[in-house]
């Protein structure tokens, strides 16, 4: 990191707790490759806190942060602005001064988008079954609408969470349903996307995968499998999605690209070391 001066410009990321955070890791390294006087901070914040540290950072001149759990939707009703992308997905991680307070979007649906497009510009037959409705569904679900995709198969294991998950789109997704984890054979043997949003097979429960091994023998060759879980890499769902002859790809790819976003929000920087902030955080995890 180059020498902080009286001038270097304050970044961070706020949340509870906030020990494990990769941010400071990614940013720091792309900040110093563009040789910008910036330097990005973890900030401890409780939840009853929030409001003080909002008003706190910007009295001190803090340029921009990230926000990660559990202050992603309580922060929403503190920002003077919230981009229509993180209304609908319903929650902010990215937040940068205005004049008038501080103005939030969601950069986790371009980072869950940029590896589906770097495969492909046509997205608009694929029919996705989507494991799990919490948080990170809902940015799953926002970027295949802007994909346009025929069909969203939401499997989700409490009904009422599913209807009430189902319900939040309304008109503009009407391409969702919600099913039973019963189903997953029928789904994934249509399924030309398939993404794991649960925790399942996260370190350290390794072991663990949403689908049974013989509910993974329904994905087709064709189909791409897609976990947000970034360590392990591959995990356990993405081992018996490769094994069926499936293109996988991890969460780390999205980590990544909603941190470059939002540095180039804060900085105004055209572009970011995407490469070094790739290689710094698989060399931290330990994979290859
Ligand atoms: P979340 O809000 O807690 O949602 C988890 C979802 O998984 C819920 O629908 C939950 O159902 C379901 N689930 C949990 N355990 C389950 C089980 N045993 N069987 C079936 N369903 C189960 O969590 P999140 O914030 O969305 O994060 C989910 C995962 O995505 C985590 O692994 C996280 O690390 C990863 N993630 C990655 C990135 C990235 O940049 N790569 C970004 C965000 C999240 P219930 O509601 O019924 O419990």
């Amino acid at each position: 990191m180059a020498a902080l001066t009286g001038r270097t410009r304050l970044l961070g990321i706020i949340g509870d707790p906030i020990e494990h955070s990769l941010s400071p890791l990614i940013q720091n390294a792309a900040i110093a490759e563009l040789g910008l006087d910036y330097c990005y901070v973890p900030f401890p914040v409780q939840g009853a806190d929030l409001a003080t540290a909002l008003a706190g950072l910007a009295a001190v001149g803090v340029q921009g942060f990230n926000v990660t759990i559990p202050h992603k939707q309580a922060v929403m009703p503190l920002l003077s602005e919230v981009s229509d992308l993180a209304q609908s997905v319903g929650s902010v991680n990215t937040v940068w001064r205005i004049a008038e307070g501080w103005a939030g979007t969601n950069t986790d649906v371009l980072g869950f988008l940029a590896p589906l497009q770097a495969l492909r510009s046509d997205w608009s037959g694929c029919r996705v079954v989507l494991l799990g409705c919490g948080g990170a569904a809902r940015a799953v679900v926002a970027g295949c609408l802007q994909l346009g995709c025929r069909a969203i198969a939401t499997v989700v294991r409490d009904s009422h969470k599913g209807s009430a998950f189902q319900k939040s789109w309304g008109d503009r997704a009407a391409a969702l349903s919600i099913h039973d984890w019963s189903e997953i054979p029928d789904l994934l043997a249509s399924a030309d996307l398939v993404v794991n949003t649960t925790p399942l097979g996260m370190d350290p429960h390794i072991e663990r995968s949403p689908l049974d091994d013989q509910a993974a023998q329904q994905l087709r060759s064709d189909t791409i499998a897609y976990d947000l879980i970034y360590t392990p890499s591959p995990t356990r769902f993405l081992q018996q999605a490769i094994a069926q002859g499936c293109q996988a790809i991890d969460g780390l790819e999205m980590l990544v690209q909603q941190g470059a976003a939002g540095l180039k929000i804060w900085t105004g920087a055209e572009s970011v070391p995407v490469d070094t902030m790739r290689s710094v955080l698989k060399a931290h995890l330990g994979l290859a």
